[in-house]
């Protein structure tokens, strides 16, 4: 700007310059969030389309962003999976309160790690590739403003950071706006629940206030999004069929493919029976005329349903609360074959769960949150006199007692199946330490004969390392240099729903100067339902093996069924519903605990069965080694595995001793 100071001698010159002056200074036009979007955020390279946002793209971004400025509306939540956009929606209305309207925000994430993320794969490549956004934001180590990991300052307020694991990180701090993601990964603590937590604090900026909260949904009764998606007006997505005409929301259920024999999600194992699935012939029946939609009138019809009387539609009264669930179909991006594509192959390894969630941005529902023992102790049966042909590799659990170890020693074949092969107890107290040695010679030295004659030995075992006094050190004492053979250590935790079963573990000294003991956590409440799951299939089956199929021996003694079934699923109801494994008092779950132990080296091993299996139809192989390139060096997560695929295990030096048979 530059005024005319000589015009300033004059009055009339002086207020066509100030005049002029002013006019620089005019805002720009108040935009909806989303047309600000099209117009200032630039998605960056890397991403399916990058340039100018497009709402064209993700039609259904455009309303839930343009809430923000709707002054009846306080809060916003979106049940959504994968692929649809939650994180942009959310980017939307955060840059939009940096550029347009300015005001302060708080962005929470589940955990540290999580935020860290956000913040280097979504937020800052997104102000690096607007201008708009990147002029406004304090420079990094700049003299104006702050900039750093836990705020970013802009003309008009402050963008906060905060996670759920940290209360130190929420306390004496508060923002009108607040986004909350993921919010399916918080834990609740004795204070409450971390959303309510923040929104309690932000009750002194009165109407000015905001929330969206934004979730991939969990398990049924357990998910915070879900209770908060029924708590609002539960609004669908509505789009009219190109052949008749009519309004609809898009379901599963209407998604059809030649050799699909399920009605929806619960009964899938339909579909799992057959193996003439053509995921290339999945069309979308309208569910009025019958007729069958391509890709391209799915996603021309998505595109068109605002302009045509569609979009999204409440199903309850609205009261300040819009609620939103969208699923994979809603997507522009992605292809039909290319969902159904995933739900056969999550089928096939006995994850429905995840495509439940992520795909379908559905709850899942826990069968056989209790099974009983009377149930799973009528299907066991004779087990040859050989090892099982399905065998592929055998894991180890242990749990520490007082005055034992027991344990059970499990085969894994694919897809989740699995052998009991052994359970027993060895009595001894460990502080003693002579019962570590009698665990010790069986993971050395107890073999498996296979029926070609060949052997397989006990290739990952882990153990409790769990307890008080001096039982934990104990266990480390003897766990230390254990790794190379993959005896590893572990100790139930319990995040919130929806973490991998085993993430990275974490070191802890053994004695004095000692070298340390890499520890790691087990989601032992996630295991278990993994664990009751698959009772419940088993029980279940018409027929002896599959995914997930358990396999247990006849001689099995009937105390054992009463402790693997021992303990159930209860929903303690509160402010947030929590779902929790309860052990009915003077009831023991040692079998249960040795079963999830044997899962978890399985999980952190997580050789690829697949594979092995291939080899072992060419050659037996001949010992419990894996040949090098079958031990995947990533875990993979069973449940959600929102979080997963990103813990590396620690370096093994194995000696392999896998060699093909001549
Ligand atoms: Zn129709």
């Amino acid at each position: 700007m530059k005024i005319d100071l000589a015009a300033l001698n004059n009055w009339r010159g002086a207020a066509r310059a100030i005049g002029g002056a002013l006019q620089m200074f005019r805002p720009p036009p108040d935009l909806a969030p989303s047309a600000w979007c099209e117009r200032n955020l630039k998605i960056p390279e890397g991403n399916a389309v990058p340039g100018y946002y497009r709402i064209m793209n993700a039609p259904i971004q455009r309303e839930p962003m343009d809430q923000f400025i709707n002054p009846d509306c306080r809060r916003v939540s979106l049940m959504w999976g994968a692929q649809i956009g939650k994180t942009m929606s959310a980017l939307g209305c955060q840059a939009y309160a940096i550029g347009q309207r300015p005001r302060s925000q708080m962005m929470m994430q589940p955990s540290q790690g999580d935020l860290k993320t956000w913040l280097e794969t979504k937020f800052q490549p997104l102000v690096d590739a607007s201008d708009e956004l990147r002029n406004l934001i304090a420079k990094p180590r700049g003299r104006e403003g702050v900039n750093n990991q836990s705020m970013k300052s802009y003309p008009g307020g402050f963008l906060m950071f905060a996670w759920a694991g940290s209360t130190k990180t929420m306390r004496g701090r508060s923002a009108p706006f607040i986004v909350c993601d993921e919010v399916d990964g918080y834990r609740a603590t004795d204070e409450g629940h971390p959303v309510s937590l923040l929104w309690q604090r932000s009750a002194t900026f009165g109407d000015d206030r905001y929330l969206l909260e934004i979730s991939t949904p969990t398990i049924k009764d357990a998910s915070y999004i879900e209770a908060a998606f029924l708590a609002g007006d539960q609004r669908y997505f509505q789009v009219r069929c190109p052949d008749c005409g009519e309004l609809q929301a898009l379901h599963w259920a209407n998604v059809q493919w030649e050799g699909r024999r399920s009605s929806d999600l619960a009964d899938a194992e339909k579909d799992a029976e057959h193996d003439d699935h053509e995921p290339d012939t999945a069309a979308y029946a309208c569910e009025h005329c019958g007729a069958l939609w391509s890709d391209g009138q799915r996603i021309k019809a998505l595109r068109d349903a605002e302009a045509v009387g569609g979009g999204w539609k409440a199903t309850r009264p609205f009261k300040g609360h819009a609620s939103y669930h969208a699923w994979e179909a809603y997507s522009t991006f992605r292809k039909l074959a290319d969902i159904v594509r995933d739900y056969l192959d999550k089928l096939k390894v006995d994850d429905l769960q995840s495509f439940a969630n992520v795909s379908l941005s559905r709850t899942y529902e826990i069968k056989g949150d209790g099974a009983e023992a009377g149930t799973l102790y009528a299907v066991r049966y004779a087990f040859p006199d050989h090892l099982p042909d399905g065998v592929l590799y055998i894991t180890l659990g242990a749990d520490m007692q007082m005055d034992r170890l027991e344990y059970e020693i499990v085969g894994w074949g694919e897809n989740g199946e699995s052998w009991s092969l052994a359970y027993g107890v060895l009595w001894g107290d460990p502080l003693a330490g002579e019962v570590f040695d009698d665990l010790e010679r069986i993971i050395k030295e107890r073999q498996f004969e296979r029926s070609d004659g060949s052997t397989l030995k006990i290739s990952a075992s882990c153990l409790d390392t769990g307890g008080t006094g001096g039982y934990p050190q104990a266990a480390w004492d003897w766990l230390r240099g254990k790794t190379g053979r993959r005896i590893f250590g572990v100790k139930g935790y319990s995040p919130s729903w929806g973490n991998p079963i085993v993430p990275a573990p974490q070191r802890r000294r053994s004695g004095k100067n000692a070298r340390k003991v890499d520890i790691f956590p087990v989601a032992v409440d996630e295991a278990k339902v993994v664990v009751m799951r698959r009772i419940a299939q088993t029980v279940s089956s018409a027929i002896q093996g599959g995914p997930g199929y358990m396999h247990i021996p006849e001689d099995r003694e009937e105390e054992w069924f009463k402790q693997i079934t021992a303990e159930k699923l209860v929903v303690r109801k509160g402010n947030v519903n929590r779902r929790e494994w309860v052990l009915p008092s003077k009831t023991r779950n040692e079998a249960l605990d040795c079963r999830v132990y044997a899962y978890a080296a399985l999980k952190i091993m997580n050789p690829k069965l697949r594979v092995v299996s291939e080899e072992n139809r060419e050659a037996p192989v001949r010992t419990g080694e894996m040949p090098e390139d079958t031990t995947n060096s990533q875990m993979s997560v069973e449940a959600n595995n929102q979080a997963g695929d990103k813990h590396p295990l620690p370096r093994i030096k194995a000696r392999r001793k896998w060699r093909r048979p001549q």
